[in-house]
């Protein structure tokens, strides 16, 4: 959909930033905007000067985004901005701008009318300076929601962490809409709030508009920053004070270029349907925490990328935020990787997370972590592959409905097995190796194994705890042919 056509032209943009030009910003003049400068328009003595104000225009445009490597033009560009637009006919708005990215491509609109009618930009007061900043700073703000920024960003330390009242339905909530909590926590100071080119309507007025050089948040900045990157490290951006701890939230799709880390004091916030594109080798890497909203979706952009892995002090964890669409993590070459965990590493609450389509679904390397609530479907190797002698998790309510192996336990790895389902491996259901061992004792596994092969093979010694009756093997008395 629309974003995405946003950030692949970025992509391209990456790929071929030696050969072609940059991302442009293309101000497309239409006749609502000439008009006020015929015969009988509210700018008609301004005649003269309409190529100095679609200069001025371009100018701030390009000044904004200018840090990000996105320019603006007056002849072609990526992403339109239709200047003199009545915007009723996209869906009534009787703002002075718009943005519609459910078109193709993402556009931006400004109505020209709701500017010429206001007395700030009118007789002595309509000076190619004024009208200029006023078109041009709203065009930056239209552009910047189709580039994932809102109007909340406007504040400097903007966290969808700190009281989840900035959250409606998984995503941030209206500026206006803010609790005085919230505004003395993001605080900054009303004036400063104007300067802010993300900052919702009714904060800024259109004499403010026409005087005042506004530039994005800090906030904005690092989100933007993001997104251009492809991903990127979530800690300390450019730009952002020692004082604000950067808790990142995204939106929309991205196709990621870079490896995206999330370090031990930081957090990244997934709004609802959120789909992040790994290109071919990448990773997630959680040091912090990554919150997954409804229908979260972490794909490949085009051949496997390399999965997500959580370490120690590592958090994901699943909401009900958004609605029932599932969570999904596929074409991976390994699904999820956790590494010395010994807590919740994927805290899912009644949520399942679906892993699907990767090589390897599972790694659980020195780990002492409880698993639960995962689904894996379409492996194509181990479902869940445990290592290394201080390995001992729990595993519970997982079902493994594809793989080589199901559960395969590595030398000295130990694993405990509770209300699980394991069906339709090519190989056998569970193996594992010298000094091995796993505990089913807490029974409620339903165990169906692939003729000729093995529910449960103890290829080599190892250390076995099965209660049998309160596990369900298929009816079979025999586990293996
Ligand atoms: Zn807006």
């Amino acid at each position: 959909m629309k974003l995405q056509i946003t950030f692949l032209s970025l992509l391209l943009l990456t790929l071929f930033s030696s050969v072609s030009s940059a991302t442009t910003i293309h101000l497309i003049f239409e006749s609502g905007f000439t008009d006020e400068f015929d015969s009988g328009g509210e700018w008609e003595a301004l005649y003269d000067d309409i190529d100095e104000i679609k200069d001025e225009i371009e100018d701030i445009v390009d000044a904004d985004y200018l840090a990000y490597g996105i320019g603006a033009s007056l002849t072609s560009g990526d992403i339109p901005v239709c200047i003199g637009r009545t915007l009723t006919s996209y869906g009534g708005s009787s703002g002075i701008g718009a943005f519609y990215s459910s078109s193709v491509p993402d556009t931006a609109y400004i109505n020209v009318e709701k500017f010429a009618d206001q007395s700030a930009l009118q007789g002595v007061l309509a000076t190619i300076e004024r009208i200029g900043r006023a078109l041009g700073g709203t065009a930056s703000h239209e552009v910047g929601h189709l580039l994932n920024l809102r109007h909340v960003y406007s504040y400097d330390s903007y966290d969808p962490y700190y009281d989840y009242q900035v959250i409606e339905g998984g995503v941030p909530t209206e500026q206006t809409e803010l609790s005085d909590d919230n505004k003395n926590h993001f605080a900054i100071d009303s004036k400063t709030l104007k300067y802010n080119l993300m900052t919702s309507g009714g904060i800024i007025d259109t004499t403010e508009r026409a005087e005042t050089d506004r530039d994005f948040s800090k906030y904005s900045d690092a989100v933007l920053v993001f997104g251009l990157n492809g991903g990127g490290s979530i800690s300390g951006h450019v730009g952002l004070s020692d004082t604000v701890d950067l808790n990142l939230v995204w939106g929309g799709e991205l196709t990621v270029s870079s490896n995206i880390t999330v370090d031990s004091d930081n957090k990244l916030y997934l709004s609802p349907n959120t789909t992040l594109k790994m290109n071919s080798g990448k990773t997630i890497t959680i040091n912090g925490e990554i919150t997954v909203c409804s229908g979260v979706l972490f794909t490949k952009s085009s051949t496997n990328w390399d999965g997500i892995i959580i370490n120690n002090g590592g958090t994901m964890t699943l909401n009900s935020l958004g609605g029932t669409i599932a969570k999904k993590i596929e074409y991976a070459t390994t699904g999820v990787t956790i590494n010395a965990n010994s807590s919740t590493p994927i805290d899912n609450g009644v949520y399942t997370l679906t892993i699907d389509n990767c090589t390897t679904g599972m790694t659980i390397y020195n780990s002492t972590a409880t698993i639960q609530n995962i689904s894996f479907d379409n492996i194509t190797d181990d479902a869940i592959e445990i290592d290394y002698s201080s390995s001992d998790p729990t595993i519970d309510a997982v079902s493994i409905y594809d793989g080589e192996y199901g559960i395969d336990i590595h030398s000295s790895a130990d694993a405990t097995l509770t209300d699980s389902e394991l069906e339709g491996m090519d190989e056998d259901n569970i193996y594992f190796e010298n000094s091995a061992g796993i505990d089913m004792n807490g029974g409620h596994n339903d165990v169906t194994r692939t003729s000729g092969k093995h529910a449960i093979n103890n290829a080599r010694p190892s250390t076995v705890f099965i209660n049998v009756n309160y596990n369900y093997w298929n009816g079979e008395t025999t586990l293996s042919d």
